[in-house]
């Protein structure tokens, strides 16, 4: 008989960032398939599990999906406990539901389990709410990333709309996004967060404008880039604004 198969969001990135339920199944699991995002640290909780990393590098050609599902079947089929630990949270660009479809094609029991998404470990780094009362009633969650077999999702429609939007997988095409923003209306002047691997060591925020963006996103490393833009940043760039302008008054190099 199969094994079944659990979905499990691993979070941003802190292994005590994770669910309770995700962290007993790690540690009951016999296998676990994992994505490029997860940290070592998460990893670690799989006490006794064969580790498979799976990570697809984003602009890989979709076929790279299809053997991550055969992977996963074949894993279920000789494991009976096995967790396929994603990124922040699986419904969320994740994937999920390729692999969600082929594991019911195959006739192997899965069940999700949810995890911390991005927008909301970068949010809690900031200590900025998404819908801070007052300002912000409406947040979007988008990605201008658009697949080889998908249609265009009207993101920028949804991004202009919303008071707050988070960008997911846009840091590699700052330059054509934020154009694509201004374009489609969205002020230069729209204060703008950029959080690098939030929620991990490595952590870096950044306050800007949707103007700013392209230049800010240079001096990020190689982590992975979340977007947030909105009225709700305007306080805590106004405020990094004045303290870079102190610091260059003072001769010493700016921090951001
Ligand atoms: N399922 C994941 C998203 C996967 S898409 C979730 O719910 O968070 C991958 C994108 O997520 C990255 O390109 C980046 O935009 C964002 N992301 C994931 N982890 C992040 C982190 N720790 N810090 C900043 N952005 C992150």
């Amino acid at each position: 008989m199969p094994g079944k198969v659990y979905l499990v969001g691993a979070g941003p990135g802190a292994a005590d960032l994770i669910t309770l339920r995700a962290a007993k199944l790690l540690a009951a699991a016999d296998a676990v398939l994992y994505d490029a995002l997860v940290t070592p640290e998460t990893l670690a909780l799989a006490r006794r599990a064969k580790l498979i990393p799976v990570g697809k590098r984003a602009g890989l050609r979709s076929t790279a999906q299809q053997l991550i599902n055969q992977r996963l079947i074949e894993t279920a089929q000789t494991h009976s406990l096995v967790v396929r630990l994603k990124g922040g949270d699986p419904m969320l660009f994740g994937r999920a539901q390729e692999e969600i479809a082929a594991l019911d094609a195959a006739g192997i029991a899965w069940e999700v389990v949810p995890g911390i998404t991005a927008a909301l470990g970068a949010s809690a780094a900031l200590g900025i709410s998404l819908t801070r009362r007052g300002m912000a009633r409406s947040v979007v969650f988008v990605t201008p990333r658009i697949g080889p077999e998908e249609r265009d999702s009207e993101w920028l429609k949804a991004a202009i709309g919303s008071d707050t939007a988070v960008l997911y997988m846009a840091g590699d095409q700052a330059v054509e996004v934020c154009a694509a923003l201004a374009a489609a209306g969205m002020p230069l002047a729209r204060p703008a967060a950029l959080v690098v691997s939030a929620a991990t060591p490595d952590q870096q925020v950044f306050f800007t404008t949707l103007e700013g963006l392209p230049e800010t996103m240079r001096h990020r490393h190689s982590g992975p880039a979340l977007v947030l833009l909105g009225e709700v940043y305007a306080d805590a760039l106004a405020a990094a604004t004045t303290m870079a302008a102190a610091t260059v008054q003072s001769g010493a190099t700016p921090a951001v």
